[in-house]
């Protein structure tokens, strides 16, 4: 392997790299070949009280700084992230399988817009003056919650990461970041380059395990606040784990998402979008468009041209950057993906194309198309976070509407039309945190992300984020004498 970026241990706690060999072995496994690129170690209780109390402190010194000196902070890490993009992406493509045509542009770029973005909103959070009767006022302080828990999935580990660290340091707030087990490596780079921006040593610490190491994180008393990005049953359980501390929580959970394509809308668009939206990334993307309903007057037209079209991708090594689809991030993500495929055969729907596993070492498998899919079937019904696109078909929109909605997830939503009103009544209409007219799954920084219903709570980026990592402190001045009933 040609990496020469590597984490040099498997921890990054109180402002440097820690080993500890007691804790479980872990392997990271390099999902093109199979073959072990690295080994970090799960975190002891030891080192979890370490960080914990590492963060505690820091938390205390880097509250006490202005905004903007915080903000100054995250903007320089920011620079270094982008100065450090290719040999990021590497990393994260060898730690993820992802394409280096998507990490180069996707990963740490968006890290590096989230530490921007909220590096300059840092500056700008104030509380509210109130005035009331006679003199008397209110001011807010707008205060930080203290030690937040980050807890990652394994689809988009760096961006994740700095999702979460980004608007929690700019309010000042410390963070104990747990990775995914199968990604560990990438966060550790995030904590190396704020500490090189001027963070203080225990802001930010990265703690490698699985979920009993994130379990323990989130009942710890030092802790207020839990920002998860994961499956709906892990938040149900950290949900529930921290609801007994009365601690904060934001849920960036799983989805089921639908696309909606009337029979006035700008086919090659919406096939596009459609691709995006379900081959992007291997698949593995929470807000993808995984129901794509298709008015009946153009259902085979659409069907035919996503179809062609995919004879465009170029499955293979992920480190080429003409390849577009890489493998799945394990071989046992690949198994479960490969099984709803079968499901959907099972069940009557259209195999139109892919879906085969691919011979070798890596967890390649090939973007599937389904048609004729109905709504009881399992592929229309449950999250599969793989290459899987079912199409569906309606007739009016009233229909459409109440069966997109027609699910526990909310995440995510998208319409393709060219009727102006129509567009904006299907949006009001969605069940869905995030929804798109005329385009699909983009998250740009300055817009809120999150979910609806089981697809979670609170909302990541924007101005939006910032109410979910303060706290508002009501300071009432009495400006007259004090007066009682006796
Ligand atoms: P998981 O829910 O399996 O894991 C998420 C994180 O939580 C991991 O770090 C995991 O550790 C940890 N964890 C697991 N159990 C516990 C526990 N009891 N207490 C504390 N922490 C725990 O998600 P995946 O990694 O499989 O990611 C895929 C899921 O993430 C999909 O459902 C997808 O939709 C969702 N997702 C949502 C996004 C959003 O923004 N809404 C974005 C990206 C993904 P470990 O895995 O190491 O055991």
């Amino acid at each position: 392997m040609t990496l020469t970026y590597q984490p040099t241990a498997s921890h990054f706690v109180n402002g440097r790299y820690v080993e500890d060999t007691d804790g479980a072995r872990i392997d990271v496994i390099y999902p093109h070949t199979g073959a072990v690129i690295a080994t970090v170690h799960a975190a002891t209780p030891a080192l979890i009280d370490e960080a914990l109390a590492s963060a505690k402190a820091a938390q205390v010194e880097w509250a006490a700084r202005s905004g903007t000196e915080r903000g100054r902070v995250l903007r320089y890490a920011a620079d270094i992230m982008r100065q450090r993009n290719r040999e990021l992406s590497h990393l994260e493509t060898h730690d993820t399988g992802k394409p280096l045509s998507e990490t180069l542009v996707a990963d740490a770029a968006s890290g590096a817009d989230a530490l921007e973005y909220f590096g300059g909103l840092a500056g700008t959070l104030t509380g509210e003056h109130i005035p009331l009767s006679d003199g008397d006022f209110v001011y807010t302080r707008r205060e930080p919650l203290g030690v937040c828990v980050g807890l990652g999935a394994w689809n988009y580990p760096i961006q994740i990461a700095s999702w979460k660290a980004a608007p929690a340091l700019a309010c000042g707030n410390a963070v104990v970041f747990k990775p995914s087990e199968m990604t560990p490596l990438s966060a550790l780079k995030l904590a190396e380059i704020l500490m090189e921006a001027g963070a203080p040593a225990g802001l930010f610490n990265v703690l490698q395990g699985a979920g009993d190491v994130g379990a323990a994180l989130v009942t710890d008393p030092r802790v207020a606040k839990v920002s998860l990005t994961g499956s709906v049953p892990t938040g149900r359980k950290v949900y529930a784990a921290a609801a007994d501390g009365i601690r904060h929580v934001t849920m960036e959970l799983g989805g089921k998402s639908p696309i909606v394509v009337f029979d006035d809308a700008h086919l090659e668009n919406a096939v596009s979008a459609a691709i995006n939206g379900n081959f992007y990334s291997t698949g593995q993307i929470c807000s993808n468009g995984t129901r794509v309903f298709v008015h009946d007057a153009i259902y085979d037209a659409f069907v035919a041209r996503v179809a062609q079209r995919m004879d465009g991708a170029v499955i293979g090594d992920p480190m080429d950057e003409a390849t577009t689809v890489g493998p799945m991030v394990s071989a046992r993500q690949r198994e479960i993906v490969a099984g709803y495929i079968t499901a959907g055969r099972e069940e009557g729907a259209r195999l139109v194309k892919g879906g085969a596993m691919l011979d070798g070492d890596g967890f390649y498998i090939e973007p599937a198309l389904f048609a004729d899919v109905t709504d009881e079937m399992r592929i229309a019904r449950e999250e599969i976070f793989g290459p899987v696109m079912s199409v569906l078909r309606f007739h009016e929109e009233a229909e459409v509407v109440a069966r997109a909605n027609a699910t526990e997830f909310g995440l995510a939503a998208g319409v393709f039309t060219s009727d102006l009103t129509r567009a904006h009544r299907v949006a009001a209409a969605f069940e869905a945190g995030t929804c798109y007219i005329n385009a699909y799954n983009l998250t740009p920084v300055e817009a809120p992300f999150g979910g609806v219903k089981a697809s979670g709570v609170g909302r990541e980026n924007s101005k939006a984020a910032i109410e979910h990592y303060t706290q508002i402190k009501t300071v009432y001045v009495g400006m007259n004498d004090t007066e009682a009933a006796f």
